[in-house]
């Protein structure tokens, strides 16, 4: 496409070094909230792949052999350089994201979470060590890292996504190469710029934008060990059966349609705050969105009026005045499928109880603004619950009993995160139990683990072994090697039976 003359453009950082300027194609990148293009972004082909996924395996020998505390000491500083530009990459993610910039501050803020923990590295790389499992034999254990790990991620958390695996990996002794969203793909330069200030050797850390062309030519690549995916189902699919077959390591997080049960006996203000707050958050383009309501009892009508009312409270507008609650969706393409959910919500029988066509917003009439939406009784063969709309869009469904509200949940084919209000501990405990979906709120309406404990869903959400981050990702970025050694002075003595613990 002919870009404006004046137009930003955004490239590939390799080995410390910018690349793409003469890229063969471009993707646009928005500003939301204006409706228009702010950026482009240079596209990687197969040999601009090639060429990060080199530099990446060549440092690898390096950065593998540095000691665990010179890694902790560049991680440690990262995260204080981190910490100091947490206002820099709230702006730029609000910029290109369009979520209001205090939201963006609480994505850097769980980022750092994660690089917290990728710090203790000196502690979880220790192996195991068994004395004397036989005569004079010992067995110990090696965590080692894997080679060239890749990440892809998607456009709704620009920063923590990303950071969710480049922290650990690194802290492996791993080095990385990111495929950022091309929807918002300037926040991983800055993470590329401060790893160099930090002092991480050139290589360790690169980023190629692009879209399915470089996805598929990391997937293919030989030099890639591992890669770690999170968007949206199909693609998760995608990711995980291709790079299995390609012989990788592969974890790949997908979609969600993330239910709140609401018993009668909940604290209903405190529920429907938390409802509201975990709907249209981020315009509902979190992966840990409340998408389904499911109200039990009579709990339902005294639930959608209190919903009703605090809809009608929230300031929707740009994500870089403070005072919006909401910002736009991510790009054209965003809002018009998710205005066609909603009309096609209404044809199929939906009850529209708030409306966000037609919201306009003063001074950014060309913006990609939906405004809050909710439908109650809705029944699961409709496709607005069905389906992931990733917008601010509600569906509530009604159940008679907690039973009922738990066959909803189990007949859903995602399983990302869930929530139940209640006061009660044996309704609450019986959920947590039953519940086929991998993160659990109780009267907690986005239950994402803190960085110590490990993020993942269940079912279409995931497709995998491992979950992200925390413990899981020490296992996910090493491999386990076990040694027997035996040093004694005398020979053992020859043996042609199976060797045994005597
Ligand atoms: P997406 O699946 O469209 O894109 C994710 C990544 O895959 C991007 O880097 C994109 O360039 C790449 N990609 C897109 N199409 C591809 C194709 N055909 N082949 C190869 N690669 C391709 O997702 P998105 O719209 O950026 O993000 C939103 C989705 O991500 C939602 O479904 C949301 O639920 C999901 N998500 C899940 C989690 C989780 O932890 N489970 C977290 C955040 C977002």
């Amino acid at each position: 496409m002919e870009a404006p003359a004046k137009i930003r453009t955004i490239l590939h950082s390799i080995a410390g070094k910018t690349f793409g300027q003469e890229a063969a194609r471009f993707g646009d990148v928005y500003d939301p909230a204006l409706g228009e293009v702010q950026a482009r972004v240079a596209f990687a082909d197969a040999a601009t792949v090639d060429r990060a996924v080199n530099a990446a395996a060549q440092t690898f020998p390096a950065w593998s052999a540095t000691p665990l505390g010179r890694r902790a000491e560049v991680l440690f500083t990262f995260r204080a350089l981190l910490k100091e530009h947490a206002a820099q990459f709230a702006e730029i993610v609000s910029r290109e994201h369009g979520k209001i910039v205090s939201d963006a501050e609480g994505e850097v803020a769980r980022a750092l979470e994660v690089v917290d923990f990728a710090c203790s590295l000196t502690h979880q790389l220790k192996g195991e060590l068994s004395e004397n499992v036989s005569t004079n034999v010992d067995t110990h254990s090696l965590l080692q890292p894997l080679g060239v790990c890749a990440g892809i991620t998607p456009f709704n958390f620009p920063m923590m996504v990303p950071a969710w695996m480049f922290a650990i990996a690194i802290a492996c002794g791993n080095t990385f190469v990111l495929k950022p969203s091309e929807r918002d793909p300037s926040a991983s330069l800055l993470v590329a710029e401060l790893f160099e200030r930090a002092g991480l050797p050139a290589g360790v850390f690169n980023v190629v934008h692009g879209d399915k062309a470089a996805v598929d030519a990391l997937l293919a690549h030989p030099g890639v060990a591992a890669i770690s995916f999170v968007g949206s189902t199909p693609i998760a699919r995608y990711i995980y059966e291709t790079a299995a077959a390609n012989g990788k390591r592969v974890q790949a997080l997908g979609g969600a349609k993330n239910h709140m049960v609401v018993m009668p006996d909940a604290d209903l203000d405190a529920a429907a705050d938390a409802l509201v707050s975990a709907a249209y958050g981020s315009a509902g383009q979190r992966c840990m969105a409340i998408s389904a309501s499911v109200t039990v009892g009579d709990a339902g009508d005294a639930l959608m009026e209190r919903v009703v009312a605090r809809i009608g409270a929230l300031k929707i507008g740009p994500g870089h005045d403070r005072a919006n609650d909401m910002g736009p969706v991510v790009t054209p393409a965003a809002r018009d499928r998710i205005l066609q959910y909603i009309e096609e919500g209404e044809r199929s029988g939906g009850r529209l109880l708030a409306d966000g066509r037609n919201l306009r917003v003063p001074g950014y009439e060309h913006g990609f603004f939906i405004g809050p939406t909710l439908f109650d009784n809705v029944n699961p063969s409709m496709s607005i619950y069905r389906e992931e709309i990733f917008g601010p869009v509600l569906v509530n469904l009604r159940a008679g009993s907690l039973d009922e509200a738990l066959a909803i949940l189990r007949a859903n084919p995602y399983g990302n995160g869930t929530a139940i209000f209640t006061r009660s501990g044996a309704a609450a405990r019986r959920f947590q139990s039953e519940v086929e979906v991998g993160m659990v709120g109780v009267n907690v309406p986005i239950p994402v683990p803190v960085g110590y404990y490990s993020f993942g869903g269940w079912k279409a959400s995931l497709f995998g072994d491992l979950h992200i981050y925390g413990e899981d990702g020490f296992r996910f970025y090493t491999r386990k090697k076990v040694v027997t050694s035996r040093w004694h002075e005398s020979n053992a003595g020859m043996n042609l039976g199976f060797p045994t613990h005597k």
